[in-house]
């Protein structure tokens, strides 16, 4: 396993919760859209194992074309010890990453996407938009939910409607709002669906989603084989 040590180069403020920690691009590392990371501090593996409590999951919210690595969490005021140590760093700080794989790369199969997120979950499709944007081959459209409570809708100049582009994007701040319009989306029953977030809210886009006559095979989750094959099998088949 190649760990890649990197600095911080800018760190972004996206909301008082929410940062976008910006990391210098090691010279042979890449990634697809959609990628998620290991992000690692400082002292991980200092010891024979590596120290679980600073690593963490992190979707990379950025593509290779920008220069930098994005990293999008939320540093609540109460949160773990690997948040607390995070929201000190500085630009020029170190960190860590490792194992870096996409599990939602953006499936250009002349369908309709519909990408579901709830928070900074559209950390992970940030990529994915941007991809669509340099290059619409064989996808038809693609249209962003996104929940967020706070009402403090993140990367706003990206996920903005541009029907020339054939992108619209919409931010609810409810459930109520959130669910009846999953139920709208679903009347497509070609489309290709793209969830992110936590698991409870993966479950009940699953179930919605399966009620209304989608299919399995067109629910894309940020899981790894095994993972994903328990999420999608709670489910009696249609
Ligand atoms: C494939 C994948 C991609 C992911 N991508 C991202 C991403 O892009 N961005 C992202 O932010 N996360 C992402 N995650 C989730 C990430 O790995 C973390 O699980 C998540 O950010 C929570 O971080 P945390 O455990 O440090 O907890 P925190 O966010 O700090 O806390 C979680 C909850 O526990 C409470 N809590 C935790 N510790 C304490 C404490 N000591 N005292 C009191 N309350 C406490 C907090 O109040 C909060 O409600 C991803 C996960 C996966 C699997």
């Amino acid at each position: 396993m190649q760990i890649y040590w990197t600095k911080i180069n800018k760190i972004i403020e996206e909301t008082p919760e929410v940062k976008t920690y910006l990391l210098d691009c090691p010279e042979d590392f890449t990634w697809e859209e959609g990628a998620h990371t290991h992000l690692a501090l400082e002292g991980f593996n200092a010891e024979d194992k590596p120290n679980r409590s600073l690593i963490r999951h992190m979707s990379i919210s950025t593509l290779p074309y920008e220069n930098s690595i994005g990293i999008t969490t939320r540093i609540r005021e109460q949160c773990s010890e690997y948040k607390a140590i995070l929201r000190n760093l500085e630009v020029g700080s170190e960190l860590a990453i490792f194992k870096t794989h996409s599990n939602v790369p953006l499936k250009r199969e002349d369908k309709n996407v519909y990408l579901l997120s709830s928070g900074v979950g559209l950390a992970t499709f940030r990529p994915l938009v941007l991809d669509y944007f340099e290059r619409a081959d064989n996808v038809n459209k693609i249209h962003s939910l996104n929940i967020d409570s706070s009402k403090n809708f993140l990367f706003k100049n990206v996920f903005e409607s541009a029907p020339d582009k054939k992108f619209t994007s919409q931010f609810v701040d409810n459930r109520k709002d959130y669910y009846e319009e999953v139920r709208n989306l679903a009347t497509d029953k070609e489309g290709l669906f793209y969830i992110v977030g936590s698991d409870e809210f993966l479950v009940q886009n699953i179930e919605l989603l399966r009620e209304q006559g989608i299919n399995l095979d067109q629910i894309m989750l940020d899981k790894h084989e095994q993972t994903l094959s328990k999420f999608l099998s709670m489910d009696a088949p249609v």
